[in-house]
Parts: structure tokens; sequence; C-alpha cells
């Protein structure tokens, strides 16, 4: 018992130190998350106002600050407060079924050089991401929390990261198990996979049109996002279209691409969005209960 509790204290107040060293530059730059997003945003958001798509959008969109928040809010304050449990989960589940975190490999992954490390890491960790984004479309339950994503009604880069709490939890499952199976450990240079992630994340929710012509096929844009947020979904894919993370390879793979020409504004939402409440704190507590 003694030594979960202590792995718990000890993770957390490591997340904490790991926070603030990077606030305060403390940290080798490559893994400074902390300003790294402030960075991206920045360079994100001046795209937008000089190019931007929607020409009537103000700079400072319908619930900009409150997905300002949401980005500190998910980034690093849920991820403080949770480190600690994830730890003694991870403990607990590796003591009861005597399993270390290489016991899944399928595949000894130090083998390979390391651009093509980076790679398998990102085309799997982002197919296990496109498939939890669509099982929290196809089920209730799961929709309910994804809600506070779809609440969005004018898009911007920081609509990125407003998303529910419990979407770090739901997601998380296979994105372990992504890990396991290439030998439970991230490589090296893993940081270079996150911040392309976060680069296109802003990029997919910003008011750019973009779709990097051929390259379409491949990567997740803001043309193509924009319609996974569309308030009218076509009859047949009634519960989501465009369902991918960074690479939008998934959807034309599995059929769930959707892409109609148009200027843009298409209304952003879902049926019933003026229910979701607009304060963060409220939105903590969304989508627990059946009727959310
Ligand atoms: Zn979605
Ligand atoms: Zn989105």
């Amino acid at each position: 018992m003694m030594k979960y509790l202590e792995a718990f204290i000890n993770t957390i107040v490591g997340t904490l130190d790991w926070t603030w060293r990077s606030i305060t530059f403390d940290v080798v730059w490559y893994n400074n998350y902390f300003w790294g997003l402030i960075l991206i945003s920045l360079i994100v958001w001046i795209l937008e106002i000089v190019f931007p798509w929607r020409k009537n959008q103000s700079v400072f969109r319908k619930d900009f600050w409150l997905d300002i928040f949401y980005m500190f809010f998910n980034f690093f304050i849920f991820a403080i407060v949770i480190s600690g449990f994830y730890k003694v989960l991870e403990l607990f589940f590796l003591d009861i079924f005597g399993m270390d975190a290489k016991s899944l490999a399928l595949i000894d992954m130090k083998k390979f050089p390391m651009w093509s490390q980076l790679l398998i890491f990102f085309i799997i960790l982002d197919f296990v991401q496109w498939f939890t984004h669509v099982l929290l479309h196809r089920f209730n339950a799961l929709w309910r929390f994804h809600k506070v994503h779809h609440s969005v009604k004018e898009m911007g880069f920081a609509a990125h990261l407003r998303y529910h709490w419990m979407e770090n939890i739901l997601y998380k499952p296979l994105k372990v198990l992504g890990v396991m199976l290439l030998g439970g450990f991230e490589p090296e240079q893993a940081y270079v996979v996150h911040f392309a992630a976060i680069t296109i994340g802003h990029l997919n929710h910003a008011n750019i049109k973009l779709s990097y012509g051929p390259l379409k096929y491949v990567f997740n844009n803001p043309v193509m996002h924009l319609y996974h947020h569309a308030y009218a979904l076509p009859k047949d894919r009634f519960y989501g279209v465009n369902f991918g993370i960074s690479l939008s390879l998934w959807d034309y793979i599995f059929k769930t691409n959707y892409i109609p020409e148009d200027n843009g504004t298409i209304e952003l939402g879902y049926e019933g969005d003026s229910k979701m409440p607009n304060s963060f704190f409220k939105q903590l507590f969304y989508g627990f209960k059946k009727e959310d």
C-alpha cells in the first residue's frame, strides 16, 4: 500500500516540478511543451489573422478565451492532477498480471533507425486515436463528453484543445496499448511527433483555407476538419464524418471522408447544442448524466 501511495505522491510532485521547470525555461527546449504550445499557438493565430478563410470572423471569435483556458487546463493542470492516478494504475496492473511494459511488444523498435521509429510511433498512435474518436461519436455514453468539443460555434485554432477532461481518460487505454505493442517505450525523439501533432491539430481548427494539395489524402487539414464539426451531417452518416486526428488517411481507407465544396461558412455544432452550459466549470461536470 505504501508503495502505491509513495508512487502517487512522487509522480504528482514530479509532474508539478517538470511543469514549473518548463515555465521557467529550466528544461531543454525540445521538451518544453509549455512554451512550445504557446509558440505554435501564436504562429497559427498570426496565420489566421493574415490569411482568414471566413473573413467576417472576429480575431477574438466566440469562446476564444474559454478555449485558451482549456488549452492550459487539458495540457498542464489536468495532467498534473491525473499523473499520480495513472502511475498507481500502471503499477497495479503490472503487479496483478506480472507483466512489464515490454510483455506485449510486437516488434523491437530499437532495431530500426530513429526516423522509422518516429514514423511507426506517429502512425500507430494516430490510428488508435482515430479509432477512439470514431467510438466517441458512435456510443452515446461517450458522445456526451465529446459534445464539449463539438459545441464550438466559431472555429479557430484554440478550439483544438477544447475538450472534456474525460476525453484524456477515454483516449488513454488504446494509446497505452499502442505504445506497449511498440515495446513499451516512446522513441527518444518522440517530441518531434508530439509537436507535429499539436501543430497539425491547431491548423485543423484554424480559420485558414488550407488542404495541402495532393497531401490532403494523407494529412488532416482545416477544410476537412471543419466538416467534422458541421451541424448538418449527410443523412447516411448520422454519427459523423472525417474522424482524422493528424492523418486523413484512415478516413479515406475506411470511407468516412466527406468534403463538400463551399465557402466554409456552414453552421457548426450539433442538434441540441444550445443546451451545452457556457461556463468552463459547468462543462467540467457535463456528460455524466444520461440526459446530457
Ligand atoms: Zn468529433
Ligand atoms: Zn475538432
